[in-house]
């Protein structure tokens, strides 16, 4: 009889986005002429660079001529990308990476989801409190939770490091020690940051207990402040202790083409259970040229054109003008007498719903009074509650006219 991992059953729907589009949808029938607004979204909305769109082109041609064509590439990625992102991404900051450190992928979710295979079931796991969902439900289904208590919001043997206002979302050491952490910065959802000092102690904890860093460094190129880290790797001895994760989707709009990259330097070791050391540099080649046969060739010569000059101009204005907009509603909120937080170094504004409402009754007052869809705090773990997140991904002329609204609704 076929046994299923029932690890996956202690998993909860993620209703998070399910309940908001119902919500939506039930709203815009009862009102058919309400212009809905939403910066509830992760998703880009600007088109992709021309220098991108050339660059693919000019692939698949390639890829219909008998003297270009390509088939299988080597799983770990071409080298050209790979030489590119080791330059431009690390080289010009001043990190000494080296190509075969790199792993290009098809996204940062997947490589998120699929590097808890290298690690023993045992390992005990952090994650901060509020999260992008993606680091706790893969550690659900892997197995290294108990099951979720729907009292506290949290699965019993998960380590929850809360970042709130009251910490000025810098997560404590937990009393707990972990051998798994899970830092991203500038961070999904709250749109804040660590400055290079504060992630040092981080890196400093790793190596005294032995533990890894799991760093996802999605919003990057995003960052506009002199002090917060691109790469952990910025951080001295991070190579030891530290797997990072980038992704192309925000960077450079590929969302919907998919290409990511995960740096495992070769530095980095974990134990076997009688202590012997094992590069996990070699094990996660393994898991990769396994189960992955590489991101197909015309998307990975459009991730190199990001990295030409042009490129880099055409992306950085595409980041510039989400950043405007985070601009706006921040300014905009705080205006109306809101606190709020992020939006400097990331799309992402995150806001404290006004005193004695939840998330969820906030978000309802927004969709049927302003027609505006954001998403509540709580959908990101028990410590989002009270929050509201909102991004800069829409449009200019939407993100003005929600920000006009609720200024008007908060008067
Ligand atoms: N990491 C974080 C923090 C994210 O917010 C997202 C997407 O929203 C991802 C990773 C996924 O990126 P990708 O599109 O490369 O899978």
């Amino acid at each position: 009889m076929i046994k299923i991992n029932e690890n996956f059953l202690k998993l909860q729907d993620s209703y998070l986005f399910s309940t908001i589009a119902k919500k939506v949808s039930e709203f815009q029938k009862e009102n058919p002429d309400a212009k809905i607004i939403k910066l509830g979204i992760g998703d880009v909305t600007r088109p992709l660079a021309k220098s991108v769109i050339t660059a693919m082109q000019k692939a698949v041609e390639e890829m219909g001529n008998g003297e270009t064509f390509r088939g299988y590439g080597p799983e770990q990625g071409y080298e050209f990308l790979r030489e590119k992102i080791v330059e431009v991404d690390y080289q010009k900051r001043g990190v000494d990476i080296s190509p075969n450190e790199i792993f290009i992928s098809d996204g940062a979710k997947c490589d998120c989801g699929n590097i808890v295979d290298i690690f023993g079931i045992n390992n005990k796991v952090a994650i901060t409190d509020p999260v992008y969902p993606v680091y706790l439900d893969t550690n659900v289904m892997s197995g290294r939770t108990g099951n979720y208590n729907s009292e506290t919001g949290k699965y019993d043997k998960m380590i929850y490091m809360p970042a709130t206002a009251e910490n000025n979302f810098i997560p404590a050491f937990p009393a707990e020690v972990p051998d798994m952490i899970y830092l991203c910065y500038p961070n999904n959802p709250t749109g804040t940051t660590l400055s290079k000092e504060e992630l040092a102690k981080w890196v400093q904890y790793a190596k005294e207990h032995s533990s890894i860093i799991l760093f996802d460094a999605a919003y990057e190129a995003f960052i506009t402040e002199e002090d917060v880290p691109h790469s952990i790797y910025e951080i001295e001895g991070a190579k030891e202790v530290a797997i990072e994760f980038r992704s192309f989707s925000k960077t450079a709009g590929f969302t919907g083409l998919r290409c990511a990259y995960m740096v495992v330097p070769k530095e980095l070791v974990g134990y076997t259970e009688n202590g012997q050391e094992i590069s996990l540099h070699s094990l996660w080649n393994r898991r990769h040229g396994t189960k992955f046969n590489g991101v197909s060739y015309p998307i990975q010569r459009a991730a190199e054109a990001v990295y030409s000059e042009e490129g880099q101009k055409e992306i950085k204005e595409n980041i510039e003008y989400y950043l405007e907009n985070a601009k706006t509603i921040k300014n905009g909120l705080k205006e109306a007498g809101f606190t709020v937080f992020g939006g400097v170094n990331s799309p992402y504004v995150w806001l404290k719903v006004p005193d004695g409402m939840t998330s969820w009754e906030f978000f309802d007052k927004l969709l049927k009074e302003a027609n505006v869809v954001g998403t509540p705090g709580v959908g990101f773990g028990p410590s989002g509650e009270g929050y509201f997140r909102l991004t800069g991904f829409g449009t200019k002329e939407n993100t003005a006219e929600a920000v006009e609204r609720i200024k008007k609704l908060w008067k």
